[in-house]
């Protein structure tokens, strides 16, 4: 059976553990002697009731979330919530700043600027999006409602290994690439948002990580599933939930435990990413990597080959059976994503195959 698993380097959604589909396999049909899946259970059985806490207790409990929190799963993928921070916390003529570290913090300002008057505090396009600000560099309004920042940039493959202190003015993170990748000071953000797709489980399910206080500014003249408060009232089953996204995620969350939580999963995605890395770095410019080292992503691991041999790599890739390479198709180019369930074994099998590409066609 694992001989029959690809090297999965997709960017989202992407690899899943082994471990939890197996276990999902064989309860699919009877969930735990009830006789029926989870997926055609009522969303409000006590059954169904047991794994939605459940998961939302080993969320909170993994990634050190203090009881002023809220954890909440929402639909509409990470994308809806470039529109409901706005809609929430931004009134009109209000300000919000905006970090700019690549397309997805371009497409959550775009969204903002329907509500209120968002403004690029920082911004690295200038320097396709190698590297994230510098923290000195970065100015706060204080009349701003928010600043908002994107932890793991995706397409270009950089993240903040330091987050900005804001103050009092609220920090809200798009974490959709590397939430659950290592641990983060919970506290010094007033929201925390991610599509499961990536670190979490399967796409449909969106967690919202949320301070209390926070919450209580919150706009309320908006209709009751774009406001928060109707999902922190209703313990996020106001309407019918994706429940099997909910019970696959509490499954993905179980495994992080399993090996050993946070600190162990880091060490083992610094290790991956280092094989990688280090091909690159150790290549003398036949791969080059897109962001600048000290901006560089745990997750996804941008580079390019001489343009000719581009496409060549991608096929080749591609018969000795690597999946997800090709950068996203807004910037070409490579790209390994290789977040927590991505094996090491896959990422050193990519290491070696990459140094014999390079052997052969340099
Ligand atoms: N933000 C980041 C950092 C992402 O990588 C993605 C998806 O790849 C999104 C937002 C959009 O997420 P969704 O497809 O869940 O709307």
């Amino acid at each position: 059976q694992t001989n029959t698993r690809a090297y999965n380097f997709n960017p989202g959604p992407s690899a899943l553990p082994l471990e939890v589909l197996e276990k999902a396999q064989r309860e699919l049909i009877n969930f735990r002697g009830t006789g029926m899946s989870i997926m055609e259970m009522s969303h409000r059985s006590s059954t169904f009731e047991e794994i939605h806490n459940g998961a939302i207790a080993r969320l909170k409990k993994l990634f050190s979330i203090p009881d002023d929190y809220e954890v909440l799963f929402l639909q509409g993928g990470a994308s809806l919530q470039f529109s409901m921070i706005p809609m929430n916390f931004l009134k009109a003529g209000q300000k919000a700043g905006y970090i700019m570290t690549g397309s997805w913090s371009e497409k959550a300002f775009k969204e903002a600027k329907l509500f209120g008057e968002p403004y690029q505090i920082a911004s690295t396009k200038e320097n396709k999006y190698r590297n994230i600000p510098a923290l000195q560099d970065i100015q706060y309004d204080l009349d701003a409602a928010y600043v908002h920042l994107t932890s793991n940039n995706t397409i270009y493959g950089t993240g903040w290994h330091d987050f900005p202190d804001t103050g009092n003015i609220p920090l809200i993170a798009d974490m959709s690439s590397d939430i659950m990748s290592k641990p983060i000071d919970v506290s010094k953000f007033s929201m925390i948002y991610a599509g499961a797709q990536k670190n979490l489980g399967p796409s449909g399910v969106t967690v919202v990580i949320i301070r209390k206080d926070f919450l209580e500014t919150a706009i309320t003249e908006i209709p009751t599933m774009l406001k928060y408060s109707t999902f922190v009232e209703n313990n996020s089953l106001y309407n019918t939930p994706p429940t099997f996204g909910i019970y696959m995620l509490g499954e993905v969350l179980n495994w992080i435990e399993d090996k050993g939580g946070l600190s162990e999963i880091t060490k083992l995605n610094e290790e991956k990413a280092k094989v990688i890395y280090d091909v690159i770095d150790r290549s003398n410019g036949f791969y080059t990597g897109h962001a600048t080292p000290e901006s560089r992503s745990l997750m996804n691991i941008t580079f390019r080959i001489a343009e000719e041999l581009e496409k060549q790599f991608l096929v080749e890739a591609k018969e000795a059976g690597f999946v997800g390479l090709n950068g996203h198709r807004s910037v070409g180019g490579c790209r390994a994503s290789t977040y927590n369930a991505v094996p090491f074994e896959a990422c050193q099998a990519l290491s070696d195959f990459m140094v014999e590409f390079q052997n052969k066609h340099q």
